[in-house]
């Protein structure tokens, strides 16, 4: 291998990267390909013969940048961001050239220490209590790759403390009964989220082999912005442990997707606590805003909770993929999760003066994503992420002002965080119609939602890049779209 090469193409690639973030704000933001494009373009199979980094670089150029749908675009307004920095790209480099495969501490101790060390960092910079945290003794943090993983794992982790606490302590699976204990309680395990909960939280129960059925869609409250409604919780699990039941694990959302809402964390713990049944929090996009005092009453009540995820990569200026979550308890992962053949064993793993963190997730392999996060907490410094946080709040804050300035448009639900949800309040056709034509356009790109029944546009506001500047001209276009749609 030419490491020489490596000089030369890096450098190019850099420059490539570079001129891409200076320059992306002039391409369109969704790409206008149509399905299929890109195997008219490219060979059906892959060169005999090698080919030149200028070669792959021009089909990229001229093939795969047209099938980009720009997330790094100031005005991608949809879904929620995915952040990056150029600390956060220089991690992940780092991360690339060492290409350690961290899954236990011997495998590249450097690789579990700075997880732990950084996880410690961010978990202290949300507030989150010292038990969540590795040098609070019992708890800690890991990095996973998706939210929807965060959940699987706590799930999993929810049915050994459930299975050991019914066997009054003794170890959760493979305890001696052949599974006998398992087997009688795999027909009862039922999981709580709301109507509103993200889908990977149905996703982890097809995961875990717990029927759909034995999932229960808890309703939200229209009139509190569609947050859990915690009675009718309350009264599903009353209802469920009557019928014989296990309640098992409950989801609360920090920030729905669809519209920001924030479940009640105080009340949800309370009504899990009252089952034994495993309290998670889901707060994958708002779990970012946390690091500024402002905006951390949304956890209140974290302390009562088990675990707790939310993903840098979405608002926290670290590329794809970062998902970190806290445990008050990493012994339940462990339960779940923790397997040695006899290749993995490690003199420290026996002594127990490290942590493989192969025991808190699912794969066996991981990649070094500490890096990037350790790049940017210390790059930016606390105070540099939370002015980050605070200006995409105000850019929201601005849209909103002018949507309740026009009389043609109404608001749902209130502006949560950087999210401003919207619709014209002559229906859902020409509010459909407008969202069609605003993203038609290029200049900008938005998704939609339905709440009640109604079409919403939602506006999420968190790239790196966007500016009043950015926020105002697509307030410009909004309205030239409305004006259309309701004439038509
Ligand atoms: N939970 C919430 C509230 C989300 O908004 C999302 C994605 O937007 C997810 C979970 C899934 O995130 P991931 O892609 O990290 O699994």
């Amino acid at each position: 291998m030419d490491w020489e090469k490596f000089r030369e193409h890096g450098r190019g690639m850099v420059d490539f990267i570079s001129d891409y973030y200076s320059g992306v704000e002039k391409l369109p933001v969704k790409s206008q390909v149509k399905p299929g494009y890109l195997a008219e373009l490219l060979p059906r199979s892959a060169p005999e013969a090698p080919e030149s980094v200028g070669d792959v670089m021009k089909d990229v150029r001229e093939h795969i940048l047209p099938g980009i749908t720009h997330w790094q675009h100031p005005s991608f307004f949809s879904y929620f961001p995915a952040n990056t920095s150029y600390p956060g790209l220089l991690g992940d480099m780092l991360a690339s050239c060492f290409n350690v495969i961290g899954f236990s501490w011997i495998a590249s101790p450097a690789a579990t220490e700075l997880e732990s060390i950084t996880l410690d960092w961010l978990g202290e910079l949300i507030g989150l209590p010292e038990s969540f945290l590795t040098r609070g003794g019992k708890g800690g943090g890991v990095i996973q790759g998706t939210a929807s993983e965060a959940t699987i794992v706590a799930l999993l982790a929810s049915r050994a403390r459930a299975l050991s606490r019914d066997r009054d302590g003794a170890p959760a699976l493979d305890a001696g009964d052949g599974g006998a204990l398992e087997d009688a309680m795999a027909p009862k395990w039922c999981v709580y989220g709301s109507d509103q909960a993200h889908s990977s939280a149905k996703k982890a129960c097809m995961v875990a082999g717990i029927p759909l059925a034995r999932y229960r869609c808890i309703p939200s409250k229209r009139e509190d912005n569609y947050s859990l409604d915690v009675a009718a919780l309350r009264e599903a699990m009353r209802k469920d442990k009557e019928a014989g039941l296990r309640p098992l694990f409950v989801l609360a959302t920090c920030g729905t997707t669809s519209s920001g809402a924030m479940d009640d964390l105080v009340a949800a713990s309370a009504a899990a606590k009252e089952h034994d049944a495993w309290m998670h929090v889901d707060a994958a996009w708002a779990g970012s805003a946390c690091i500024c005092p402002e905006f951390r009453g949304m956890l209140r009540g974290i302390e009562n909770c088990d675990s707790i995820d939310f993903n840098p990569h979405k608002w926290l200026l670290t590329n794809f993929n970062c998902s970190t979550m806290w445990v008050q308890d990493k012994e339940w992962l462990l339960q779940a999760l923790s397997l040695t053949p006899e290749y993995l064993r490690s003199k420290e793993y026996e002594a127990k003066v490290v942590q493989d963190y192969r025991d808190w997730q699912i794969p066996l392999g991981r990649r070094f994503h500490s890096l990037k996060l350790f790049f940017v907490l210390r790059v930016f410094g606390a105070e540099g992420l939370r002015s980050f946080i605070r200006e995409h709040v105000a850019l929201a804050t601005r849209f909103r002002e002018m949507i309740e300035a026009d009389d043609r448009f109404e608001m749902p639900v209130p502006q949560s965080l950087s999210l401003v949800c919207f619709r014209l309040k002559a229906g859902n056709a020409p509010t459909e119609r407008l969202l069609e034509m605003l993203n038609e356009g290029g200049s900008a790109f938005m998704v939609h939602t339905k709440l009640s029944g109604d079409f919403v546009i939602r506006m999420a506001v968190g790239n790196p890049r966007t500016e009043i500047r950015h926020v105002d001209r697509v307030w410009e276009e909004v309205r030239r779209c409305a004006d259309v749609a309701l004439a038509e």
